[in-house]
């Protein structure tokens, strides 16, 4: 099997990992760069640029070049260049095509498995269309995952201990925040908020336009009227801005920048990082609101926080960091590139998926669950009743258990009937599975204790086993994906159940209420036929009359009573209980005297 690479395909720029020697490593591009900028450009002889390339003629270039393509997936926007249109799917393959082939330069072979990771709040559709740009870059992405799970992973915080962890994710032209649980395998994000519209390039703006104001007190030029001026003054902003984060000042030098008149300009300027902070401050400020609604809808306070971790380029800048140690109290964790660790997480899920090992963090290879059941899962059991052991939308993978009894007296055998649905009852549910456990021991109704366990793994393929514990006889069955239930299916099931809900109820409790009679029934029968000689005579004949009573009202079939009777069968059960609480108690005390000796 080919290696499986992790694709953090990002709004400004997209990095490629994949997992050698047990390490998640980065990709380098063509040009040796560890991350390509997500734009496409078409030359005026319909050359397709993708990467650096496209960025560097971006600006002489812009009705023909495409940036940040992430904004619109899943929407309808198209762009038509040279008479033909271009759907976003279509533009970001070109952008994955290229660090496909990135890939396999790198590694001397073909790649065809991916795994891509998308933000937090993408929607079904926006994931969808992320899938369809895979595949139309010939790539089988075998899994969408999303990008602060992605990080947590990179961070091997899956292996440690159940905590929260804050990813605070500043990149090129986004900003996210998300509250991550992490459990034994299992990533869930609880909350996501961010502002689709902020990032580092802000922070360049902000510097360029300081810098035109500067060369306007100066000179009394105008540069934004010049095209490739301006650019040269974007770039280097976007230079010093990175310079600053590990440098406290930054010479900003622009030779031959304009003409003034007959003599060229040739433009210097100190940078320090304090005026840069000033600079920016407001606009790291908007990062707050996000934080706090994020951390309100996980329902969280900062101190609940168990890790912070940064990711996005522009997560390097001092001031920015301080923020998030100011608004979390936690100092964050920031051991791996920002920029690098998405991309490194979605290298690790996809080792995982492959089948490989991972020794640097230790993994036992478990499956990470980053996916949701579309529907619950349930067995039949006493009365036709689908008893629920997975809930709809449980985050994958699952491993729950659940013991439960034989019916009948001395049954030997019990039928497993796995099913798939929301409604209360088995038959109006998909029946995904039937199978027998044999073999169980001799002994009276309810005594049996059979656990009946339902194992999902990240790809949805569905274990169930049901064991005795009596006797250790267990057998089991797998159900996959394709057995399941289609889309179409899923989604008439969720409209039925819907449709169906009250009427379902009320079949479900009446079930319920004849159940409960019959149980009732049969332990006061039981228990005036051992220790009736203990009741005075009117105590016995009212414990038998209440008995009758409750006896004529259960003849009718569970489906068939009215609501009046079943009111009428409720009061009887009352009525009863109160009766037979006596006897029952004189009776539970012989038991256990007899079992005591
Ligand atoms: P990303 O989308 O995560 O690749 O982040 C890209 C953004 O990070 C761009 O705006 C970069 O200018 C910015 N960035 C990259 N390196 C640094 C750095 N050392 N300091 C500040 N910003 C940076």
């Amino acid at each position: 099997m080919g290696k499986t690479i992790g694709i953090d395909l990002g709004t400004t720029n997209s990095c490629i990992a994949v997992v050698e020697g047990g390490q998640p490593v980065i990709i380098p591009n063509e040009q040796g760069g560890r991350t390509t900028p997500s734009i496409v450009g078409f030359t005026a002889v319909g050359e397709q640029l993708v990467g650096d390339t496209a960025k560097r003629q971006a600006v002489t270039n812009p009705t023909r070049t495409i940036i940040s393509v992430k904004r619109h997936m899943g929407t309808e926007w198209n762009v038509v260049l040279d008479g033909k249109k271009y759907i976003p799917q279509e533009i970001s393959a070109m952008i994955l095509r290229k660090l496909r082939k990135d890939a396999e330069n790198y590694l001397g072979e073909e790649v065809t498995d991916a795994v891509i990771t998308v933000p937090a709040y993408f929607n079904d559709i926006q994931r969808q269309a992320t899938k369809d740009a895979g595949r139309i870059a010939g790539l089988n992405v075998k899994r969408i995952i999303n990008e602060p799970t992605s990080a947590a992973l990179a961070y091997g915080l899956n292996n440690g201990s159940q905590q929260k962890v804050m990813v605070y994710d500043l990149g090129g032209g986004t900003f996210d925040v998300s509250i991550i649980e992490i459990g034994e395998g299992v990533i869930e994000v609880l909350a996501t908020h961010g502002d689709n519209h902020l990032g580092g390039d802000d922070f360049d703006e902000r510097i360029a336009d300081f810098l035109a104001s500067e060369i306007h007190r100066q000179y009394h030029i105008d540069i934004k009227k010049d095209i490739t001026a301006i650019q040269r003054v974007r770039e280097a902003a976007e230079q010093a801005k990175k310079e600053l984060s590990g440098s406290k000042s930054t010479t900003i030098s622009l030779p031959y920048l304009v003409q003034n008149g007959s003599t060229a300009v040739h433009f210097e300027y100190t940078l320090t990082r304090a005026k840069f902070n000033e600079l920016i401050c407001d606009i790291i400020e908007r990062t707050v609101i996000p934080v706090q609604d994020a951390l309100n809808d996980a329902g969280i306070a900062p101190s609940e926080l168990g890790k912070v971790i940064l990711v996005g380029g522009s997560t390097r800048i001092p001031a920015v960091q301080e923020k998030v140690h100011q608004l979390t109290g936690i100092v964050p964790s920031k051991n791996i590139n920002p920029d690098e660790c998405v991309a490194q997480g979605a290298a690790i899920q996809g080792d995982t998926l492959s089948g490989g090992t991972l020794q640097v963090y230790g993994t036992d290879n478990s499956i990470l669950l980053l996916d949701v059941t579309p529907l619950s899962l349930s067995i039949e059991t006493v009365g036709g009743v689908a008893t629920r052991l997975v809930e709809r939308n449980s985050t994958l993978p699952i491993h729950y258990s659940q013991v439960f009894s034989t019916a009948a007296p001395y049954q030997r055998s019990v039928e497993i009937h796995v099913l798939q649905g929301e409604r209360p009852m088995a038959k109006d549910n998909k029946t995904i599975g039937k199978f027998k456990l044999n073999g169980i021991k001799k002994a009276p109704a309810g005594v049996p204790q059979i656990e009946v366990t339902f194992d999902i793994d990240a790809n949805g393929i569905l274990k169930v086993s049901a064991r005795d514990l009596d006797t250790g006889k267990e057998q089991s069955i797998t159900i996959t994906n394709n057995e399941r239930m289609s889309d179409a299916e899923i989604e008439q099931a969720i409209r039925d159940a819907e449709q169906y809900a009250s009427q379902d109820q009320l079949r479900k409790d009446a079930l319920e209420i004849y159940m409960k009679a019959q149980q009732l029934l049969s332990k006061v029968d039981q228990a005036v036929a051992v220790a009736g000689k203990k009741l005075d005579k009117p105590e016995k004949k009212q414990v038998k009359s209440d008995c009758e009573t409750l006896r004529k009202l259960s003849k009718k079939q569970p489906g068939k009573a009215s609501q009046e009777e079943l009111d009428a069968m409720k009061n009887a059960i009352q009525v009863l209980e109160q009766s037979s609480a006596n006897v029952c108690e004189i009776f539970e005390k012989m038991n256990q005297d007899a079992q005591n000796g």
